[in-house]
């Protein structure tokens, strides 16, 4: 069997264009642009990238877009004081601060600080609690992208068995969440697998839908997947790449799906790069979005 590719840049394209279509609808009409603002502490050049790439994305759609870069020896209170500043912003409907934040720094009272309200990286606690309690609110932009890619692609989740490989607060935990939600893109039956559990394989092989978020090359392999099953690859691993795709730069990404052997087995699998990523910029926008709708009237 060949697995149908599940394209998430194509899908993560046209949810732009939708997205950028209303922007121009409601701005035509005279409502100000949604704001989305990102901060940004210190140089990591991956994070440098994402918000780039986040940026990109918003001036695209039409939204106004503000990027606050601050060194890497910014203090608590410079850092807490900018968030204060976002939250009294009218012109800000959403924005985030890129994490991994540099060790001087505490990552939960930064995301405490964020207004719930603006909050698009659905990291807040309040966010968190209302997802656990189906209520509306912030969903974190990489699972409610990974929902939206089996709502678009027509792949019933109701009464199907979903194994979620990861907990993390990111990724693993609202995948969950949402797999087990009353509603489309949910009501299926979850299992969520981490580094303590016990047989991996077992478990994965009982999958109807599989999401991996470990953070670990290949894992996933052939023999761990049932025959037909969907198998959503979160996953973004760098892997030396001395010769062949990726030579120039030294490295190739990689999920945590053996892609090649997989997709033998599987009926629909995602890529990477190409699946979830591009995903997560789209949801970011739409999370935006919602805010905008929500503080505009829309
Ligand atoms: P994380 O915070 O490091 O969490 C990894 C999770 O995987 C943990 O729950 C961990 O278990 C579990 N795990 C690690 N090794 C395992 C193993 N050998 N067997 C079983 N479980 C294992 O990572 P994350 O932030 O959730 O990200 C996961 C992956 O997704 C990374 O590759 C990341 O780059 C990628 N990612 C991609 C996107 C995207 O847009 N595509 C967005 C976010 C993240 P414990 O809890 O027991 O430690």
């Amino acid at each position: 069997m060949s697995a149908t590719i599940i394209d998430g840049k194509a899908t993560a394209r046209a949810i732009r264009a939708e997205i950028a279509e209303r922007v121009r609808a409601r701005t035509d009409a005279g409502v100000r642009p949604p704001g989305l603002a990102v901060v940004i502490v210190g140089e990591d050049p991956a994070s440098q990238s994402y918000v780039r790439g986040k940026r990109k994305a918003a001036t695209a759609a039409g939204f106004h877009s503000v990027v606050h870069e601050l060194p890497g020896d910014t203090s608590r209170e410079k850092l807490l004081s900018t968030i204060d500043a976002l939250n009294d912003d009218p012109a800000i409907d959403g924005y985030l601060c890129q994490l991994p934040l540099p060790d001087h720094l505490d990552k939960q009272e930064v995301i405490q600080r964020i207004d719930p309200e603006k909050d698009v990286d659905g990291f807040h606690p309040i966010n968190v609690g209302r997802l656990a309690a189906g209520l509306p609110g912030f969903i974190p932009c990489t699972p409610r992208g990974c929902r939206e890619l089996l709502l678009r692609g027509g792949f019933e989740t109701e009464g199907r068995h979903a194994v979620v490989l990861g907990r993390s607060n990111l990724v693993g935990r609202p995948m969950a969440m949402l797999l087990g939600q009353k509603g489309p893109g949910g009501n299926a039956t979850v299992e969520v697998c981490h580094s303590r559990s016990g047989d991996l394989a077992e478990a994965c092989r009982r999958a109807d839908i599989l999401i991996s978020a470990i953070g670990r090359p290949d894992f996933v392999t052939a023999d761990m997947v049932k025959p037909g099953a969907t198998v959503i690859d979160v996953g973004i691993n760098r892997v030396d790449a001395p010769q062949g795709p990726g030579s120039e730069k030294g490295y190739r990404l990689v999920g945590d799906v053996d892609f090649d052997a997989v997709s033998q087995v599987a009926g629909a699998i995602t890529p990477v790069p190409g699946g979830v990523g591009p995903m997560t910029i789209a949801m970011l926008l739409q999370n935006t979005l919602d805010a905008w709708e929500r503080r505009t009237g829309g």
